[in-house]
């Protein structure tokens, strides 16, 4: 339902909409704030905020959490929002892991279940059998302790990953037997009947540093994020871009015009230089042991003692990663480059080595005002997963999913 630009005007209903999405996420953001401050932050009348806080509290979705000083003045009651009314599975899908957590409506993770080393198996069957399972444990535990579940956010890999992945695993999808068309999402819908949303990791990822990182004034940023594959997000004044397919394709951005051939069909693809595999196999054919035995904490940490053949394949890698983060800069002028996923300690090394790299390379007037940023953080995923489903709470106020969650992921619904 695209409004045309230029015509969309408010009526009275969209306009107590808007104050009410602007009062929950005040609280939400602030944590613990009076209706006069409140009143202060959004600039909307004390008797309008004390309306719609009425009916946030009656809903269950405000609670009030005892007086303190306010900032302007004398001591008042203060709001928080009742994280406990509502819980989300969230789920973080990468090609030989799964992990899957309870998340309260304040981003807080419980129950946190993992199985790793999926890839022993060639069928992707085992895989989701495992996703399948690792969702199954979190809502039969959340459903002892009594809690209500409204929806699972989904980060998986990129979309090449996904899309086989439907098909063949079409045939665990329960009593209806296989269906050859049926997503990702249909075969979670199916055997939870929850509604469920479903994007790449690095935009969780992204999702996750909007609405728990330490972003500042920072309001547009990129995040390349390394794992089995390079999957990228590009975050455009606080909102992800979504392009035409809900997702970007940092990974193949060509850093070698004569490199290999890649899975895509081109030449010197960033991914074939910069996805945890290719890092990993670089550094053990350097130091002449098998790849699968090396941790990135042992490559952080013979980076940082010194060791030769690990620093030159670091700092080579570093390049790769410095030239596509050249071209996005060039190319967005954005305040801040994300470099994360599963690299551990190598993400703060390679931002470092990135940052030198880009400094003297981007467009002069850039130069100074872009900062690249490493990223290591392990709770992130599922959170930034949850919050495919708790940012739509954020931004209406309300449980329902009356609001479409952002176009172009691959949204699903049931009920
Ligand atoms: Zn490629």
């Amino acid at each position: 339902m695209r409004k045309e630009r230029g015509y969309a005007g408010a009526n009275q209903l969209s306009l107590r909409r808007g104050n009410r999405s602007v009062v929950f996420r005040a609280v939400w953001t602030l944590k613990r704030i009076s209706r006069i401050e409140l009143a202060a932050k959004t600039g909307l009348h004390p008797g309008t905020i004390t309306h719609i806080v009425d009916e946030l509290i009656k809903e269950g979705l405000l609670k009030e959490s005892g007086i303190a000083e306010t900032s302007i003045g004398r001591p008042a009651l203060q709001l928080e929002i009742n994280p406990e009314l509502a819980y989300v599975v969230g789920v973080n899908l990468t090609r030989d892991s799964v992990s899957a957590a309870l998340i309260d409506l304040s981003g807080q993770v419980s129950q946190e279940v993992s199985f790793g080393g999926l890839q022993v198996r060639s069928d992707n069957k085992y895989l989701i059998n495992r996703l399948l399972q690792s969702i199954e444990i979190i809502l039969e535990d959340a459903s002892l302790a009594g809690r209500n579940v409204i929806g699972i956010g989904v980060g998986a890999p990129d979309r090449d990953c996904v899309t086989p992945l439907h098909k063949r695993l079409a045939s665990v999808s329960g009593p209806n037997g296989p269906h050859e068309e049926e997503t990702l999402g249909e075969i979670i819908i199916n055997r939870f009947e929850l509604p469920v949303v479903i994007d790449q990791n690095a935009n969780t990822l992204a999702l996750d540093l909007q609405y728990f990182g330490d972003l500042g004034s920072i309001s547009n940023f990129v995040f390349i994020r390394c794992g089995f594959g390079v999957g990228g997000s590009i975050v455009i004044n606080h909102e992800i871009y979504q392009g035409n397919q809900g997702s970007v394709e940092f990974g193949h951005l060509t850093v070698d015009t004569r490199g290999e051939t890649c899975r895509c069909g081109n030449t010197g693809c960033l991914e074939l230089y910069c996805s945890l595999p290719a890092i990993t196999g670089r550094v053990a054919a350097n130091l002449g042991v098998p790849a699968p035995s090396l941790t990135v904490e042992q490559i952080a940490a013979a980076y940082n003692d010194g060791h030769a053949a690990v620093v030159e394949t670091i700092r080579d890698v570093a390049k790769y990663l410095g030239c596509a983060a050249v071209n996005i800069v060039n190319s967005l002028a954005p305040e801040a480059v994300y470099l994360g996923g599963p690299l551990g300690p190598l993400a703060p090394i390679l931002a470092q080595l990135v940052q030198e790299y880009i400094e003297t390379r981007i467009y002069p007037t850039l130069r100074g005002r872009v900062q690249v940023i490493g990223v290591g953080q392990p709770v992130g995923q599922v959170r930034g997963a949850a919050m495919l489903i708790i940012r739509n709470i954020i931004n209406t106020g309300t449980l329902g999913f009356g609001a479409s969650p952002a176009a172009g992921s691959d949204t699903s619904k049931a009920g």
